[in-house]
């Protein structure tokens, strides 16, 4: 017995009686809450979870005694499910529970025949579907209850049940079971539900929505303050006279409006001491409970009773503008606002989504590589994206994976799709930059490029100019345009991002290659650059050509000249991300990838670029093929590729430094050596970069202040990190290539057997978007420790994908990194999750 009920495991629920919501559940706790409040709440019974377990189990309560506890006149109730977590799914509700021939005698004198007749017989069917498990189609042209009663017993072979007692005890286990059932339980755990997640259930008073009109107003409805799309204030939900539950939501049945509306009659013009009893109990809600609540209400004569009150539904946005509000409000402290959202659910808010209730045909699915949605039409190369944007046309460019020659077509596309490749490959880091979606490793796709088409495993096909909309956040390819929702920044994003900013206590960077992406790095308030890829620099229209002459020349001469037309170039890059940062931090990478990717791979790309070197077709593939490596990414690249030729790294480090000379107020940028396993290779790289420096400072009479850094990518590279850190001082961990080389997996590769891999159970998860924090986590950990040992002063980062990543925000943040670095869209994530961390 639990104190103030004579039912084992049944709680009444008051203000003082001891209801937890592990115990019974939220709902419970819920209306506990309203009772406390004062609204008026009909009398209500919570059951716990064990006593649903073991009613599910075969114990029977003494539903005649509760039955009687409850309004021995008329013992009709409802009963609804009450879970830990509203999301994790439970019986429906069932009204009128008691509903009997002798129930049906006195409701017909309390609210007339015809109403009376009405709840019957719906109850007749509810419980024959529900409890009894009988098929709707015996009830097929049965209008009277003489008729549903014959039916139901012709179908079972026992009479309606004429006890209420009886009916409640079967209601009451048939819930309990349909709990333990294969369905709910997987439905649950979908849902992150524990597997032995308890059902409570919540046993209230009847209070009849339908009544005689004579006696006053009648009916339900549910009511809420905010809108649930956009999250503003704004009374919605609908009203229904001589109803009950949640009729009035039924889409075909014409409920009121609930304020004046000039399309009809309305509750607050047909019950305004109603309406604004209903106004100010949402208050009231709102204030006490600290959240904005959708209440569910019956009028019965005349009077109000509010039966039951979830936490609205709302949007992400909508989530945003509430939280925000209710600390705008004093009702909850700034830091709980930041708390309230869930630091992924800002990539929603930035980007247009496929609207979950819009309808619409996937064709295919691959890889989600950067979130978003947007619609175009088809094209195969990155030639005709580019054609497409000069005729100003939206297009979704297509490849089988993408190349640093696919650049300039991506940024002409609306969203890339790929045949090939994971989650860190060139084409989800390159559209993560640009804010664009991606799908890759879409490998039940087949593409054609010579005939321009996309074939799914069912033989349907798309083809070049085809209209698709690609949805980037949960990887589908859809056919035709789907509905889209538009993305807001509006000020409730900054206020709720200010306040994250007053919490945290880790930096958040941005990883930009161009002015335009420091542009989004500076709106979203990033605390600086932590990765500029200077490579994608070079890919734009007219330097290509400049940097393949750069690396067809044949002598150091020819080559310092080509260098000398892309200084004045990269300077004035550097200079604009200067001025953009305003000051901020800004750490440059210098040259990485190798340098066969800047040279074309067909025999259309080789003939035009024979053309503008004015070279024979037969000189530019065989320099094509001496540069063509067997495993590039473990080739010549990186600072290897700075030790071999000298002079592309001084060109760099000279546009770096004279464009912090020019620059007001002055920088002091910050240079990252990449790929380094050996601390020799610093050496020498530091040694001719502060050559430069001073010879800038020769030439100029100014002194360049400036850091000099190590990017730790190679396993060796972080067991070494004591001895580099003589020569670095800061260390910046690119855990793109350090997941890729401590696994052995190849970034570009891996797309084609990480979903079987995660599927299986092999990894927890794809490790190019979750760091793997207990292999490639503890070489961080050892490159960490080794790095500030040798210099307690080592300013340490990490700046691979995961650095947008909350999980891999945490781990770095435990392990006293000062920064992490993410693709510039990622900020407000970044930030809202170190927020969290640090709340
Ligand atoms: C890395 O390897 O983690 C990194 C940031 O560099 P990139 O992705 O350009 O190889
Ligand atoms: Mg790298």
């Amino acid at each position: 017995m639990q104190h103030n009920h004579p039912f084992p495991g049944v709680t009444e629920i008051t203000p003082t009686a001891n209801i937890r919501v592990p115990v019974h559940g939220g709902r419970a706790k819920c209306l506990q809450r309203l009772v406390r409040l004062g609204l008026p709440v009909p009398r209500t019974l919570a059951l716990n979870f064990d006593t649903v377990a073991s009613v599910g189990a075969g114990e029977r309560l003494d539903c005649a005694g509760i039955l009687a506890a409850m309004d021995p006149e008329m013992p009709l109730v409802s009963v609804r499910p009450s879970t830990a977590q509203p999301d994790w799914g439970g019986p429906s509700t069932l009204l009128n529970i008691g509903m009997t021939d002798r129930t049906h005698d006195l409701l017909q004198r309390s609210i007339g025949v015809q109403a009376a007749d009405a709840i019957y017989a719906r109850f007749i069917q509810a419980y024959a579907l529900q409890i009894s498990r009988l098929d709707p189609h015996i009830f097929d042209g049965q209008t009277t209850i003489r008729a549903l009663q014959k039916a139901y017993e012709a179908a079972l072979d026992e009479p309606f049940p004429q006890d209420p007692a009886l009916q409640l005890a079967d209601v009451l286990k048939s819930m309990a079971r349909a709990w333990d059932g294969t369905t709910a339980r997987l439905l649950r755990e979908a849902r992150g539900a524990p597997a032995d997640a308890g059902l409570g259930l919540v046993v209230q008073q009847m209070v009849m929505g339908v009544g005689d009109p004579e006696r006053g107003e009648s009916g339900s409805g549910v009511i809420q303050f905010v809108n649930s799309a956009e999250g503003q204030p704004q009374i919605t939900g609908r009203y229904l006279n001589q109803s009950q539950g949640r009729e009035a939501l039924l889409k075909d049945v014409p409920a009121l409006y609930l304020t004046r509306d000039k399309r009809g009659p309305s509750l607050e013009e047909r019950a305004p001491e109603i309406f604004e009893a209903l106004q100010d109990h949402g208050a009231i809600c709102r204030q006490r409970l600290r959240e904005e609540m959708q209440i569910e209400f019956t009028v019965s004569h005349g009077t109000l009773h509010i039966l039951d009150a979830l936490r609205v539904k709302r949007s992400a946005r909508a989530a945003l503008r509430i939280a925000v509000a209710l600390a705008t409000d004093g009702i909850i402290p700034e830091a709980e606002a930041v708390l309230r959202i869930a630091p992924r659910t800002l990539l929603d808010v930035l980007h247009p989504q496929v609207d979950p209730e819009g309808t619409f045909e996937v064709f295919g699915k691959g890889i989600a590589a950067s979130p978003g949605a947007a619609t175009g039409r088809l094209v195969f190369t990155a030639a005709d994206a580019q054609s497409a944007a000069a005729r100003e046309e939206r297009c979704v460019l297509v490849r089988r994976e993408t190349t640093p020659g696919d650049v300039l077509g991506m940024h002409a596309s609306v969203g890339i799709l790929t045949q090939r490749g994971g989650a860190t490959s060139h084409a989800a880091v390159i559209a993560r930059g640009l804010g664009l979606p991606c799908v890759v490793g879409a490998n039940t796709l087949h593409i054609d490029l010579r005939e321009k088409t996309l074939t799914a495993d069912d033989g349907t096909q798309l083809k070049a100019g085809d209209l698709v909309t690609l949805d980037g956040s949960a990887g589908r390819i859809i056919r035709g345009a789907a509905p889209l929702l538009e993305p807001a920044m509006d000020p409730a994003f900054r206020t709720l991002l200010n306040w994250a900013d007053e919490q945290r206590d880790i930096s958040i960077r941005a990883n930009c290659d161009t002015p335009a992406e420091a542009r989004v790095a500076d709106r979203f308030q990033a605390d600086g650059i932590g990765l500029c890829r200077t490579e994608h620099m070079f890919f734009e229209e007219g330097r290509l050509t400049v940097m393949r002459e750069m690396i067809f020349a044949a002598r150091p001469e020819d080559r310092r000249a080509a260098l000398e037309q892309l200084l004045p170039v990269q300077r004035a890059d550097f200079k604009e991300l200067f001025t953009i940062m305003a000051g901020r931090p800004v750490c440059i990478r210098l040259l990485d990838p190798p340098l066969h990717e800047f040279l074309p791979t067909d025999r259309a790309g080789m003939l035009s670029l024979a053309a503008a070197l004015d070279l024979p077709l037969s000189a530019v593939t065989e320099r094509v093929q001496s540069l063509t490596e067997v495993n590039p990414m473990l080739g010549m690249r990186g600072v290897r590729l700075g030790i071999a030729v000298p002079e592309i790294y001084e060109m760099q480090a000279r546009a770096i430094f004279e464009a912090a000379l020019a620059t007001e107020p002055r920088v002091a940028p910050e240079i990252m050596i990449p790929l380094v396993s050996a601390k020799r290779e610093v050496e020498i790289v530091r040694a001719r970069i502060a050559a430069v420096a001073d010879a800038i400072e020769v030439e100029t009479g100014q002194s360049v202040d400036y850091a000099l850094g190590v990017m730790v990518e190679t396993p060796r590279a972080a067991l070494r990190a004591g001895e580099i850190a003589d020569c670095a001082t800061f260390l910046s961990f690119g855990t793109n290539d350090l997941t890729q080389m401590t696994y052995g997996l190849s970034r570009d590769d891996a797309g084609r057997f990480m979903s079987a891999y995660v599927g299986q159970g092999v990894f927890p998860d794809d490790p190019f978007l979750q760091l793997d924090t207990d292999g490639v986590g503890e070489l961080l950990e050892i490159g960490a420790a080794r790095g500030r040992a040798a210099r307690p002063s080592m300013t340490l980062s990490l700046c691979g994908e995961h650095g947008g990543d909350p999980d891999s925000i945490a781990f770095c943040r435990r392990l006293g990194f000062d920064y992490v670095s993410c693709s510039p869209f990622r900020v407000p994530v970044a930030r809202m999750a170190a927020a969290h961390l640090a709340i």
